[in-house]
């Protein structure tokens, strides 16, 4: 986030200062994304996965103990560092591109030409904003150019560009574009379906909304190829 540090860093009046914050705070709340890259910083991977949760877990410790938590309490001595091993070990291991699946492409060699739709995805991830869950179903959908790829592929592709923080409209390029890539094809179709628990549990309160995203590259533009693939989804969904 370039734009929000310039504007955290820059010496400015007072006022501005509290604009900026209401600002990046609203922008928070509302959920946007400033671009399709997960923003991160040049040394990102410089510092092991262990490092990384010897420096998060006292970070976490004094979080907690600023709450007012008694950190000698038997339940939660160890929560400082199981939570530093769940940021580092799974919930966001997908920020490192070492981390993503192989994908191994076939001949298509039974020469099928159609749309294959892949969908009720299950997909868990966190929202930047907040660093609450949202979760849901991803539907993927390709026509061949020639190759084809292992369906379970699909899953773990959608699962490692969860393993982030996220916002939904960048979860859903991000693995548009880069099934488009491993597929050499523009013709890619991604729709994901995710409850926000920062909607739900706090802010608005509100528990019966979902939120929807698309991707649509190739043929997935034409007004047909669209509708047979919203249509594969309307089936037994
Ligand atoms: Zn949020």
């Amino acid at each position: 986030m370039k734009q929000k540090e310039t504007l955290l860093t820059t010496p400015l009046s007072e006022e501005k200062i509290e604009l900026s914050h209401l600002m990046i705070e609203e922008m928070g709340d509302e959920h946007k994304a400033s671009s399709v890259d997960t923003p991160l910083r040049a040394d990102a991977f410089e510092k092991t996965d262990e490092e990384k949760i010897a420096l998060i877990e006292p970070h976490f410790r004094a979080i907690m103990e600023t709450l007012g938590m008694d950190l000698t309490d038997d339940s939660l001595r160890g929560t400082p560092l199981r939570v530093a091993k769940m940021y580092v070990k799974e919930l966001f291991q997908g920020l490192n591109p070492a981390n993503m699946p192989s994908m191994t492409l076939f001949e298509n060699k039974f020469q099928y030409n159609e749309m294959l739709v892949e969908k009720n995805i299950n997909f868990y991830t966190n929202c930047e904003h907040h660093f609450v869950p949202f979760f849901g179903k991803a539907h993927v959908a390709y026509i061949s150019s020639g190759k084809v790829i292992g369906l379970s592929k699909l899953n773990r592709l959608v699962e490692y560009y969860s393993k982030r923080p996220q916002v939904q409209e960048r979860l859903t390029m991000q693995i548009g574009k880069a099934l488009q890539t491993v597929l050499q094809t523009q013709d890619v179709a991604i729709m994901m379906d995710a409850k926000h628990l920062c909607v739900a549990s706090r802010g608005v309160k509100d528990d019966s909304s979902n939120t929807i995203t698309g991707f649509y590259g190739g043929k997935f533009q034409e007004e047909a190829t669209k509708a047979e693939f919203l249509k594969y989804l309307d089936i037994n969904a």
